[in-house]
């Protein structure tokens, strides 16, 4: 005779390298917090165990997954339902494992972008002017279909590798416009949201330097880099007497979806959520 016993649920995070990812203390804070039994756990998965990796896990109590770097547009071709949000973004960081046995890929960078700003700039008003994007990688994609979801007027964006921009324009439509990667300086001339998309200002990177001299003190200026917490550009930014964001919040913003979806609790974003990261 067999016995079903209630099964723990599982989640966890799935790239290549994993060791840095900050969702492990995230999620266990949160596990810990709301006093639910459940792990999340770390997982380096190779790109040629991709698939085999995501068929498996359901089937030993994995309720879902986060997706990083360099897994997060393969996972879209495995899925077998793909949000639009995650369509349109060509990538996914958030996995449900469906009780139907069906994969979907859903994407909450740019409702994460959103949320970090309404959270620590109330006053923003996305639809009064311009955003300035600088570079045009996989989280520049994420932050457009946001910022124009929220009702900004034309995003300006420039990037090192001006095809990538200009693949975002043909994406995403007219609101687009693509600039040099050399003019950006001027780019943010008139703009009420700035945003960095780029890696560069990380710890282990050069930091980003672009004279801000054309930069309005009542933009609102972001970096998606949270390591450190505040960038030289945010820095720099702020001495101009702008409002600026860090990109932490982004990241505990994007995982709250999914913590909801797999285990039943929305999850509060609060000071506490940070300083638990910070401190990991
Ligand atoms: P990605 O797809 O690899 O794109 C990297 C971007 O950085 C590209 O625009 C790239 O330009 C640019 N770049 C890299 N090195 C550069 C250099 N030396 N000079 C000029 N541009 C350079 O990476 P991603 O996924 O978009 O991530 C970008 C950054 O956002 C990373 O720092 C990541 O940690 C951060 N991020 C944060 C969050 C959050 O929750 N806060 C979420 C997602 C990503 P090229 O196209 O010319 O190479």
């Amino acid at each position: 005779m067999t016995t079903s016993h209630p099964r723990i649920p599982l989640a966890g995070v799935i790239g290549s390298p994993i060791a840095h990812s900050r969702s492990p203390a995230l999620h266990g804070y949160w596990l810990r917090r709301y006093g639910i039994a459940g792990f999340y756990i770390p997982m380096d998965v190779a790109q040629a165990d991709l698939r085999d990796v995501l068929h498996c896990l359901p089937k030993q109590g994995f309720v879902g997954l986060n997706v990083t770097i360099p897994h997060k547009e393969t996972v879209l071709a495995i899925a077998d339902v793909v949000t639009d949000r995650a369509a349109l973004i060509g990538a996914a960081n958030t996995l449900l494992f469906r009780k139907d046995g069906r994969i979907q890929a859903d994407n909450t960078d740019g409702a994460g972008f959103v949320a970090n700003l309404r959270q620590h700039a109330p006053h923003w008003q996305p639809a009064s002017g311009p955003a300035a994007v600088l570079g045009a990688g996989g989280a520049a994609r994420a932050v457009v279909a946001a910022l124009i979801e929220v009702g900004v007027p034309e995003i300006r964006i420039a990037n090192r590798t001006r095809p990538r921009a200009e693949a975002l324009r043909n994406d995403f439509g007219a609101k687009v416009v693509v600039h040099d990667w050399v003019q950006a300086s001027n780019m943010i001339e008139g703009a009420a949201t700035v945003v960095n998309t780029t890696a560069l200002g990380m710890t282990g990177k050069p930091d980003f330097r672009l004279p801000l001299d054309a930069l309005s003190p009542a933009a609102l200026v972001t970096d998606l880099v949270y390591t450190p917490l505040k960038t030289q550009f945010l820095i720099e930014a702020e001495a101009r007497g702008c409002h600026v964001v860090d990109g932490l919040g982004m990241l505990l913003h994007q995982a709250a979806p999914g913590f909801e979806r797999w285990f039943g609790h929305r999850p509060e974003v609060d000071e506490a959520t940070r300083r638990a990261v910070l401190g990991a």
